[in-house]
Formats: C-alpha cells, structure tokens, sequence
C-alpha cells in the first residue's frame, strides 16, 4: 500500500517535473499556475510544489514576460538575452532608461549558460583577499601574448582596466565569484568562479535573470529579431517575429546587438573557413549571427571572420565539450590503433590538426579512477553516457574495439614517462602529475568541434558600431561575442565571460546617454 502511494507520489511529481521543463512560450504565465494545480493532486505542501518547480526549471524559466505586454516603443531596445544582453539592459535601466530584451529562443541564456571556466580578471578584492598579486598590465600583456598579438589594444586595455569594477559589480547585485583558478596562457589566479565551485554559466544567467525580473525590465522569449530599422540616418527600433508567426514593428531611440557568436550557423562557418565544413558545435541552436547579418546591412564592419575556435575533445553525438581539465588531470589521447599519437597538452589549435590527420579524424580521451575522481565533470559525462569503462586495460581495449596489446603497451609506456618525467615519444611535459595506474578504466571517444566565434562587427571602446570610414552608426551599440576583435585570433579560457560583462555594462551605459543626448 505504501509502495503504491509512494509510486503515485512520483508519477505525478513526474508529470509535473515534464511539464515544468517544457519552458514558457512567451504567452503563457499561467504555466506556473498549471504546474500548481497539477502537484496539488500529488499532495504535497505548496511550498515544496514551488522549491520542486524551481529546482528543475531555475530561475531562467519563470520570469518571460508575456507577449500581450509588449508595448510599441521602449528607450533602448537590446536583441539577445545572454549575459551580455541581461547585463546591458540591467545598467540601461540603471541610467534611468525603459529597456525592453527580445530573446529568440524560449528560454534566456544563449551560450553563456554553456560556459564553464569562469570570469578573468585582474586587481580584484577576491584577489587581494587570497593574497594573488595580479595587475591589469600584466593581464593585458598575456592576453596579448595568447591572441599572438592580433588583439584589438584599445579593447583589450578598456577590458583589463575594467574587469575588476566588473567582478565588483555582479558581486553587488548578488552573483559573487569569489573562488579562483588558473587557464591556459594566465601566470595568475583570475579566473573567478562561483564560491563553491561550480561552472559559472548556469549561475551567472540565473543571477542575471534574476536581477532582470528584480528590475521590472521586460524580457520577451520566442521574439526573433529579424531588422534593425532606420530613420534619418538614425537607428529608429526593430521589427521583431513573436511565435514564429506576428512581426511587429517596435521603435527605440538606440538598439544595442547581443545576438552572440555564429557557431550554430553552418554557412556562416563554411563562408568564412571551408576547412571546418561539416564540424559538430559546441554552441546552441540559436546561435546564428543574426546581429553581424543586420548590422551589416546597416553599413557596419566586420573583423577577425575566420577566427573561429576549434576545441579538441568534444563529444560527438551530443556536440558535448569534454574539458581540458580531464587531460590536465592526466588522461591521454589513443587512436584507433590504441596507440599515443600527440602531446595532448599543447595548444586547441595544434591537438585539433593531430586528431585530423588520423584515418578516422577521431580519438579517445583514456584515463583511470584517479583522473575520475580529479576531474568531477567526469561524473557528468557519465551519466550523460559517454563514458567507456573496463575493470583492466583489456577489457577497456575490448569495450572501445581496439588491439588489446597496443593499449596495454601504450599505457606502460606512458606510465613510465610520468615516473621517469620525461615523454621522449610527444614531449609532454604538463598534466603529469599521476600515471594511469589506477583500475577501473575509462575512454571517451571524441573529435574536434566548433566552440566561439572569435570575429565579428567593429566596436570602439563605448561600444558603438562602427561603419567603414571607422564611424559610429548613430543609436547602434553591440557586445559580447557578436563583436570581434579583443580576443585577437586566440581566445583564453576565461575571457569571453569577462567580455560580456565588461562590454554589456559599458553598452547599457553609453547607450542610455545617447538617448538622454537626443
Ligand atoms: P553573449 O555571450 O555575447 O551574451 P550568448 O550566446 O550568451 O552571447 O547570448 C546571445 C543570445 O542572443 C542568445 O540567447 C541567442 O538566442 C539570442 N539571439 C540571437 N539572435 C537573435 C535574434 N535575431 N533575436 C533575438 N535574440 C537573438
């Protein structure tokens, strides 16, 4: 009998959790009164409906204004609701402006809920807390060093300089990144996480959305932006598809762009580099460049187009990013030959080229329990399902279907050069801290994917967009990873988050005294 209530119990809870993960229309705020309804049958108390509801929708999912609110004319009109947007119309709306944020997919977020590292930046309290000594010239010099001097200066010294009034900033409005680690080509702790440790994305968006509703600024989901209107010479509003099926015309004294990059959109990808046809991409759907296609007929320039980043290890079938952190933890790559074929820890760019030029353009991340129980984004792959496993070499050799004896002998070797610390085979020199010595086994196959678009439309340091004589088209600013030019061609780990805050406050600012100027 208790069995049956308790099954009951999570059938309902079930349905609910189906229904809640459905996501908001855009025209439905009564999806959160459905979903009451629905677990009252399930006779729980109306507090632990809500918490239930929140834990599987978040933040992110509950706060979509309803389409009938949608008025004709706003102060500042944002298109894209990722973290450069949220954080544009959060210091719009701050300067005293009425801002509206029109998100083309159902949910908020963009590809910054994908981003994990964290948030660079240097001379922090968090920083000076910890006892790191940083400063923001030697945070500009490495990231010049990173971008092989091909970064945009006058950018990336407005970034550094402002990056830790940025991590003061979020911390005032209650998304606090007070714990600190280290990316590739950084000499310092400045990658800023949340405090306990977790991937910044999905926390970072849900403060921010957070903060937006707080606000009362409208946030209109399924609101694809299809033109940036004009008017004597003037940035004038949008025209704006709600539902895939109602365009209407909205009008704004300035248009700030915040679309994102155009990792999603393969004729994008393919115009600009041929060589990475066919790619898988780490990005979601709704990332397509919109922004660089309206701005662009607008008259404004593009830069750095073909500088798109290719990461190494992504999990094919889901277009899965596979982090750094498990090589860096002391996995190694094999072929299908089961055999070592490059230092796994030299650069996105070089790794990418080795997984190529094999037969079958693919290869697998090997590693052990101790890898595992270092890097914890392997739990998540787990259960994501992409994870091979094997009680010895053997039959970890037997479950990937490569030669038993290659994989044996390649981990002895391996083995042996981390005791010994030297890989005369590949020179590795980094991530050995650990042989893979300890059972059970574990493979993950991966190729190289699409990750960041590092190019896209010319700004200036207050963020306008800039046409091709270098001049500001009047009432059009952009931000975040729809502009081009601070990462140069190489971005660091890190930096992209770091962007988008810095830029989107900057264009949430500058943008409101244009309109106050008119
Ligand atoms: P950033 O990191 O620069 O903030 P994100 O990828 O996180 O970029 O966010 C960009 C957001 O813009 C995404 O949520 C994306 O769906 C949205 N977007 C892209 N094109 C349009 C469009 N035409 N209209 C409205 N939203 C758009």
């Amino acid at each position: 009998m208790h069995k049956k209530v308790t099954a009951a119990l999570i059938l309902v809870l079930s349905l609910m959790l189906v229904i809640t993960g459905c996501g908001n229309n855009g025209n439905e705020p009564q999806n959160q009164a459905q979903n009451q309804n629905q677990t009252q049958a399930g006779g729980q108390t109306d507090k632990a409906k809500e918490s239930e509801a929140e834990a599987v929708a978040g933040a992110s999912e509950k706060s979509y204004t309803p389409h009938d609110q949608l008025k004709d004319s706003y102060d500042i009109i944002i298109i894209g609701a990722g973290g450069a947007g949220m954080t544009a119309a959060l210091e719009a709306k701050a300067s005293g402006m009425n801002p509206v944020i029109f998100e083309k997919m159902p949910v908020a977020g963009g590809n910054t809920t994908k981003s994990s590292s964290g948030m660079n930046a240097s001379e922090t309290k968090f920083q000076k807390e910890q006892g790191i000594e940083d400063s923001n010239d030697k945070f500009y010099e490495e990231t010049l060093k990173g971008g092989h001097n091909t970064n945009d200066t006058e950018l990336l010294r407005y970034f550094v300089d402002h990056s830790a009034e940025a991590i003061d900033w979020l911390d005032a409005i209650g998304i606090r990144l007070n714990n600190l680690t280290i990316t590739g080509g950084m000499s310092e702790k400045r990658t800023h996480r949340p405090e306990d440790g977790s991937a910044v994305g999905q926390y970072l968006v849900d403060g921010l959305v957070r903060n937006v509703e707080e606000q009362g600024i409208p946030l209109f989901v399924n609101a694809n932006v299809k033109e940036i209107t004009q008017q004597d010479g003037k940035v004038s509003g949008v025209k704006v598809v709600l539902n895939d099926t109602e365009e209407k015309t909205i009008t704004a004294k300035a248009v700030i762009v915040a679309t994102g990059g155009y990792g999603a959109n393969p004729e994008m990808i393919t115009q600009f580099r041929p060589d990475l046809k066919g790619y898988v991409t780490t990005n979601q759907v709704g990332s397509t460049g919109d922004g660089i296609t309206m701005i662009e007929k607008l008259g404004g320039v593009t830069v750095d187009m073909d500088q798109i980043q290719v990461h190494p290890t992504v999990q094919q079938e889901k277009s899965y990013l596979i982090g750094e952190a498990v090589r860096g933890e002391g996995a190694i790559l094999v072929s299908s030959e089961g055999v070592r074929f490059y230092n796994e820890m030299d650069t996105r760019d070089k790794v990418t080229a080795a997984i190529n030029a094999l037969p079958e353009k693919s290869a697998y991340l090997v590693f052990d329990s101790g890898v595992k129980s270092r890097a914890k984004a392997i739990q998540q792959y787990e259960k994501m399902g992409f994870v091979i496993q094997g009680d010895t070499i053997e039959a970890l050799a037997e479950a990937m279907g490569v030669p038993e004896d290659a994989l044996a002998k390649t981990l002895e070797t391996w083995n042996a050069a981390v005791q010994g610390k030297n890989d005369a085979e590949f020179g590795r020199t980094t991530g050995m801290d650990y042989d893979l010595s300890g059972a059970p086994y574990y493979a993950i196959k991966i190729a190289p994917g699409i990750h960041y678009t590092m190019g896209g439309v010319k700004i200036n340091t207050n963020t306008e967009v800039l046409n091709k004589d270098g001049n500001p088209i009047p009432g059009l600013f952009a931000a975040g990873e729809v502009t081009g030019g601070l990462h140069g061609d190489n971005r660091i780990g890190g930096n992209s988050v770091a962007d988008i805050i810095i830029f989107g406050r900057q264009a949430g600012v500058k943008a409101a005294e244009f309109v106050k100027a008119q």
